[in-house]
């Protein structure tokens, strides 16, 4: 689709509703000249990161079975391991599944664009690859005006995995990207920090009562109010990976790392001194003091901001070089139960980043 410099044709706005995570929008400037080279790109069967208000991710041509592999292979991605389709709305979704039911519509109208991942009955039109055989394909709306004017300016729906190594931790920003990819096989689109910071929630919406196979900021109670059903959570931690990939160690910075429970973060810095051992310490919890050589890595103490600034805390402690990251244990619960589920989907990340410390 031909887009005029400043203004991206038909783009959804952003609507906040009482039951949408109060998303801060990022404002990029659109270069639509790059944007226009991306499309162009991703049309040629290539590969373009993009921002997204999750984490960026490695976009290639959904419905191009070679594109799709060269994601796989650039990742180093599990055959095994499905991939998100990324649209712009509804209208593009509807190409990607067999059916797009009445449940799909009344997330999509709430939900989308957002951080909600709808798993539906997958259409003839995308490759096997994609869903790595499934029955079901994975689908979602970005909520980042980068991400919609490549789409709309593509005309094609996008794989989107996060665009790190597999298994590593994903990146937020454009120079995370780069680290990990070379510029000859990935062109990097730049739209600044990703505002929201871990994953989009996964929800299953096939067959039977709706399930969440991963957690992320959206959660069963907000789902549940909109389908006016209840929502299985599949997602609750330490059971069998239900979704598809969902490894035990995921989103693991190389260094080891240990969550501990705040009374606890003393114990291992002692016995990371008997040892001689270095650490970086990961901490909400504003009183807390590390001692030489132990450095501090202090994060926000409410869940979204959390969210939005972990993977960058985490890398950034990663590049320490230190012997060990502590996480100090975020809390669990809230009286907010909106708040209290972006706590449940960040213990699921740490869980992941710490399962080999
Ligand atoms: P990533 O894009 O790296 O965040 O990973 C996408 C995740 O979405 C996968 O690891 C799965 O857990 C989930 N997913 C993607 N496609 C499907 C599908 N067809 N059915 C169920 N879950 C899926
Ligand atoms: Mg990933």
């Amino acid at each position: 689709m031909a887009s005029r410099p400043g203004r991206i044709p038909g783009s959804p706005r952003a609507v906040r509703t009482a039951n949408n995570p109060p998303i801060e929008q990022p404002h990029p400037h659109i270069d639509f000249d790059t944007v226009a080279r991306a499309a162009e790109r991703i049309r040629s069967g290539g590969v373009v990161a993009f921002p997204t208000e999750t984490v960026y991710g490695l976009g290639a041509d959904a419905l191009n079975p070679e594109a799709v592999a060269r994601v796989f292979r650039l990742k180093g991605r599990p055959s095994t391991n499905p991939l998100i389709v990324h649209v712009s709305g509804p209208s593009m979704a509807r190409g990607v599944v067999s059916q797009w039911t009445p449940r799909a519509d009344a997330l999509a109208r709430e939900f989308w664009p957002g951080p909600l991942t709808l798993v539906l009955p997958r259409g003839d039109a995308v490759p096997e690859i994609v869903t790595a055989g499934s029955p079901g394909v994975a689908v979602r709306a970005p909520n980042h005006p980068l991400a919609i004017a490549l789409l709309m300016s593509a005309g094609r729906p996008l794989v989107g995995p996060s665009a790190n190594l597999s298994g590593r931790v994903s990146p937020t920003t454009a120079s995370h990207v780069r680290e990990a990819f070379d510029e000859d096989d990935v062109m990097v689109l730049d739209g600044g920090a990703c505002p929201v910071g871990i994953e989009s929630t996964v929800l299953s919406i096939m067959e039977g009562p709706p399930r969440i196979l991963r957690p992320g900021v959206i959660g069963p109670d907000a789902i549940a109010r909109v389908l006016g059903e209840p929502v299985l959570e599949n997602a609750k931690g330490d059971g069998p990976a239900l979704s598809p990939g969902m490894l035990a160690v995921h989103y693991a910075p190389h260094t080891p790392a240990t969550i501990a429970d705040p009374d606890d973060v003393q114990d291992l810095l002692d016995d990371a001194d008997e040892d001689a051992d270095q650490c970086v310490v990961l901490s909400h919890r504003l009183a807390i003091e590390v001692g030489e050589p132990h450095e501090l890595i202090r994060m926000p103490a409410g869940a979204a901001e959390y969210a939005g600034a972990l993977y960058a805390a985490l890398r950034a402690a990663d590049d320490r070089a230190a012997d060990r990251i502590i996480v100090d244990r975020p809390p669990t619960t809230s009286e907010d139960p909106a708040e209290a589920w972006v706590w449940r989907a960040i213990a699921d990340r740490l869980r992941r980043a710490c399962a080999r410390g």
